[in-house]
């Protein structure tokens, strides 16, 4: 723990917006923590030690970002809102973050390149709301995260950490089991929030595992999910159809899906992330 770093209050967060003439911005899912006790609980779910190297999705005003340089982790802070960007290493500088601790990347999150995530980090984050699970995905596809502890609404917690047979397994929980094991840890009131959003938040935990399979098993059985969910209703056998002609246009999908050990009227919604690796496998012949 860093005593000498102090965390933002509600009213100097305004006081540093208004010094941007900051009009939060929807688009850019720009909501703001105020609520220096959520940074903290945050924080204490992320379990950081000093050595750890933290990647933080959106900083924003700073406020988790102070809260996580507190613990002595180093922090890679990655801001698409120019403004906040620049603004933020004297916020942190002004709160007694050293300077070698953080370093703030102005960008995209979704354009961010592995060679900015040192292998073992910590992915923390408010993700702003719109972008959060192709965010997630993107950067647990690096192979750099350990663990992570997203903030993201509630609806898409749920969808990440589904199970298969339950009605919130669709895509995202399913691609994200290729990389981890979701669990959702708490729910946060859309007070702690300015602007307030509509809807409230859940903190997500995410352990990654050893990878199920190469870059192309990957890359099938991700075009395996689409396809399935594409059309949930539907048994595999016909959900699965045209995928199963492309790669394999002499075996009817049931045979496939056989060679595969999976049962050809099941429907996608029951499927796990192995089950869709098998069938991935049988397309690939291996
Ligand atoms: N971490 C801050 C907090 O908790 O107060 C801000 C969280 S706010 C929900 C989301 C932040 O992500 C905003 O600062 C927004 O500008 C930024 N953002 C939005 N889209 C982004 C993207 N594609 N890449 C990086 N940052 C993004």
């Amino acid at each position: 723990m860093k005593p000498g770093i102090s965390l933002l209050g509600a009213k100097e967060i305004r006081e540093i917006a208004a010094s941007l003439d900051l009009i939060p911005s929807k688009g850019l899912g720009q909501n703001f923590v105020h609520d220096a006790n959520t940074c903290e609980k945050i924080v204490r779910l992320a379990d950081l030690k000093d050595s750890d190297h933290v990647v933080e999705i959106g900083p924003g005003l700073g406020s988790l970002t102070l809260a996580l340089l507190r613990t002595g982790a180093r922090v890679t802070a990655v801001e698409i809102d120019k403004r906040l960007a620049a603004r933020l290493p004297e916020t942190l500088r002004d709160h007694g973050a050293p300077k070698d601790s953080f370093k703030v990347i102005t960008a995209d999150a979704l354009q961010l390149e592995c060679g900015e995530v040192p292998a073992g980090s910590l992915l923390v984050a408010n993700l702003p709301y719109n972008v959060s699970v192709p965010v997630i995905l993107h950067i647990l596809a690096m192979k750099r995260i350990d663990r992570a502890v997203v903030m993201v609404q509630s609806e898409v917690a749920s969808r990440l950490a589904a199970k298969p047979g339950s009605k919130d397994y669709g895509v995202p929980s399913a691609k994200v089991a290729w990389f981890a094991d979701a669990s959702i840890a708490d729910r946060v009131s859309a007070k702690v929030f300015w602007p307030v959003p509509r809807v409230d938040s859940s903190l997500l935990t995410l352990h990654t595992h050893q990878p199920l399979g190469e870059e192309s098993d990957q890359e099938m059985t991700f075009k395996v999910i689409d396809a399935a969910f594409n059309q949930r209703r539907k048994m595999l056998r016909s959900s699965l159809e045209t995928l199963i002609n492309h790669y394999l246009p002499h075996q009817s999908s049931a045979e496939v899906l056989e060679l595969s050990g999976i049962e050809a009227t099941e429907r996608a919604e029951s499927i796990d992330i192995k089950g869709f690796l098998a069938i991935a496998k049988t397309l690939l012949r291996r």
